[in-house]
């Protein structure tokens, strides 16, 4: 069999279909999968372990059989549990085939081959009877099939099918129950993920404004879930409107319907603000008392000793459909409608004449019709919104724009070419390469330029740049070249190097004089210490007692199933880290030049001047704009006593975890670390080495 995967080629900015082998879809699965950091989950899996001993005793003391049916065994860990806590016997099914070889392996290891059954399968395929997978159905149902947002990963048609075919009627369940709350914000941090902001431009003649056409004010946005890390959501950036509102619980000992349906509850502002977010989170309860809770509140919800780092479960955050501005004391409804995967949220304010006002209740799931939230992720809406940066480049514009300048930009959904445009360029043209095959978005542009009466001021080219024809520049040289750089097919920081080849795709069209903005960038890197992230890739051992070794082993595997190791993007923002050496630049790269012909490499070595774990390298791009001007994609401030970070909010950093995380810690004197960095210009993908 063969599998072809998309990838980003950083020398064309466009996706191409790679044919892989049979393996490749696995390892990568595998080795960026989310098993590790489940298995580290402590809360998580303590919980777990005893619900289900819970849940054996009502079943034994009842003086039945307890048979366990374990949907989404993974590595078998729960149906490991349920076997220790004396349950009769148990079937464990795993739809994902390398998973469920590993848990037939893990289960013999731990000697539980005679009361495990592992059956690869999806759970709605599985079958019941004396020939079926299952001899009988089974009286205690155990699951962990939740994502951040509850039911993305499917929960509800497994339930339901399960409770239809696959258990008893009157189940135990671990967990017995679910329960999403609630809380109404005010952010302008977090609104800034879904509306564009009207950017300020101080023009010579004049402050401009551009603003967002009707269309993209009026919204909804996209409905995939936006889940983050809460917990590193500072207080300052953002106030609460309501207190924590239980808003629907779902009963797993039940049948489950995975219909569509909305819940609706009623809510007093605690104070007067603009309603733009919900901010959401749920718990689990173990056992019906509700004794044994594993809960996902935020900080300034939980006592701390419920405090559990995980990243397989964060909180979501749910754009409203619109801005509303709300009093403190009145009388609001929220509703969450849910289909059999995703929630989405609306407000209604109470009416006097109706206790219910049904006609607007159920909303139909946001759907992005202005083609912005298309355009322009989350994160990238935030950083277009982000007027430090703005400055940034309409200082650095200001600095090489003439009146008489051609100008052309190069950046996917940028708004450089409109700044270009206020401050003067006589012909504004802009290229949105890696936006190209996949999605049009002449008609969104034309309505921002209709919003700001920009009609005919910037052209659109729509060609690729080594398409680039001089009547597309209506036969005129390009005396600046512009690009934030931003592509939207970039994964890693240096990916937007794309904009060095489309800057030498269009040499023959730059004046001899041309200016290049930004000039050049380079390439940073620091050694840190996580806080938590290095959990998702360090191996786990024993859990609860059982061995997991194999696990490990799968997932070491895959990593090095590349030849050379990887660096993956993470938001840094979102995971403390603590520096163990002063940033350093390894590499630049001249826009001002072509790409050369042979590689970029740098050989050196870092001191680890701070005590701590070296968990790995963190790199990043900075962008030099003009003279004095540059923008960083990744460190924004460090602090010197302790090293805290602070990242760029809107980017992701790439991350090199080291391969022996455990013994790198420094206890005396600065220990260097080496490093080899290469960056093929061949194929646009830096490869890198550490030695500790
Ligand atoms: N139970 C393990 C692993 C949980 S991860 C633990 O708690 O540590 C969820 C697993 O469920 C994944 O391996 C996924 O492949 C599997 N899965 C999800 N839905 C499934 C279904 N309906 N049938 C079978 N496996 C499923």
């Amino acid at each position: 069999m063969k599998t072809f995967c998309g990838r980003a080629n950083p020398t064309t900015g466009s996706m191409e279909w790679l044919e892989e082998g049979e393996d490749y879809d696995y390892h990568q699965e595998i080795a960026r999968s989310r098993y590790a950091d489940m298995l580290h989950d402590k809360d998580r899996n303590v919980k777990y372990y005893q619900g289900i001993r819970a849940a054996v005793s009502r079943v034994k003391e009842r003086g039945e059989k307890a048979i366990v049916l374990d949907i989404g065994t993974g590595t078998g860990l729960l149906s490991m549990m349920a076997a220790s806590a004396g349950a009769d016997f148990c079937y464990a099914i795993e739809v994902f085939k390398p998973m469920a070889n590993a848990a037939v392996k893990i289960v013999q290891k731990n000697g539980f081959s005679d009361k495990i059954k592992v059956i690869n399968k999806h759970s709605t395929e599985v079958t019941v009877g004396p020939d079926g997978d299952m001899q009988c159905r089974a009286n205690i149902l155990v699951t962990e099939l939740f994502d951040t947002e509850l039911i993305g990963e499917g929960a509800l048609p497994t339930y339901e099918h399960a409770h239809k075919y696959l258990v008893q009627e009157g189940c135990e369940a671990v967990p017995h129950r679910a329960t999403v709350y609630v809380q109404l914000v005010e952010s302008t941090r977090m609104w800034s993920w879904k509306k564009l902001f009207p950017v300020h431009v101080e023009a010579e003649d004049g402050e401009k404004i551009l603003v967002p056409p009707s269309e993209v004010e009026n919204c909804p946005g996209l409905p995939s879930v936006c889940d983050i890390q809460l917990n590193q959501m500072p207080s300052s950036d953002f106030s609460t409107l309501s207190d924590v509102v239980k808003m629907f619980s779902v009963d797993f000992s039940k049948p489950v319907q995975s219909a569509s349906t909305y819940y609706r509850v009623q809510l007093e502002p605690v104070k007067s603000g603009k309603a733009q977010i919900v901010l959401s989170w749920w718990d689990i309860d173990m056992d019906p008392s509700g004794m044994i809770t594993c809960t996902m509140a935020p900080y300034w919800v939980k006592p701390t000793s419920a405090l559990q780092w995980r990243d397989h479960w964060m909180q979501c955050v749910y754009f409203l459909p619109r801005e509303e501005p709300v009093l403190q004391g009145e009388k609001l409804y929220l509703t969450a409608c849910r289909d059999e995967y995703s929630v989405w949220y609306s407000l209604q304010k109470a009416r006097a004449d109706e206790e219910e006002n049904k006609a607007d209740v159920c909303v139909e799931s946001p759907v992005c019709r202005c083609r912005a939230h298309l355009l322009w992720n989350r994160p990238r809406f935030g950083e277009l919104n982000d007027q430090n940066r703005t400055r940034q480049y309409i200082k650095a514009l200001r600095k090489v724009l003439k009146t008489d300048s051609v100008c052309l930009c190069i950046s996917d959904g940028s708004l450089l070419p409109v700044l270009a445009h206020y401050l003067g360029a006589k012909q504004v043209q802009c290229m949105q390469p890696s936006r190209i095959d996949l999605y049009h978005p002449h008609e969104l542009w034309q309505a921002f330029f209709k919003a700001n009466n920009l009609e005919d001021k910037i052209k659109i080219i729509e060609a690729r740049p080594e398409l680039l024809k001089p009547s597309h520049l209506e036969d005129k040289k390009i005396s600046v070249l512009v690009g934030e750089p931003f592509f939207t097919t970039s994964l890693l920081p240096w990916h937007n190097l794309y904009f060095w080849y489309a800057r030498t795709a269009v040499s023959t069209h730059l004046a001899s004089n041309v200016t290049v903005l930004p000039h050049s960038a380079s390439l940073h890197m620091m050694v840190v210490e996580f806080q938590d992230l290095w959990r998702i890739r360090s191996p786990c051992g024993t859990c609860e007692g059982f061995d997991v070794q194999t696990m490990d082993d799968m997932i070491k595997d895959s990593l090095n199933f590349r030849e050379s190791k990887e660096a993956e993007p993470h938001p840094l923002w979102e995971y403390p880290c603590k520096s163990l050496s002063e940033p350093q630049e390894v590499l630049t790269f001249d826009f001002t030049k072509t790409v050369p012909q042979q590689c970029l490499s740098t050989e050196g070595s870092v001191k680890l001047s701070r005590k701590g774990k070296s968990h790995g390298a963190v790199l990043w791009m900075e962008y030099h704009l003009a003279a004095d001007i540059s923008v960083s994609t990744g460190l924004m401030q460090l602090s010197n006593e302790k090293g805290n970070c602070e990242w760029n909010p809107h980017c992701k950093q790439a991350v090199y975890f080291f391969s022996s995380v455990i013994e790198s810690e420094i206890l005396s004197d600065p220990t260097a670390v080496t490093y080899a960095i290469n960056f093929d210009t061949k194929t646009g993908e830096i490869a890198m080495d550490f030695k500790l």
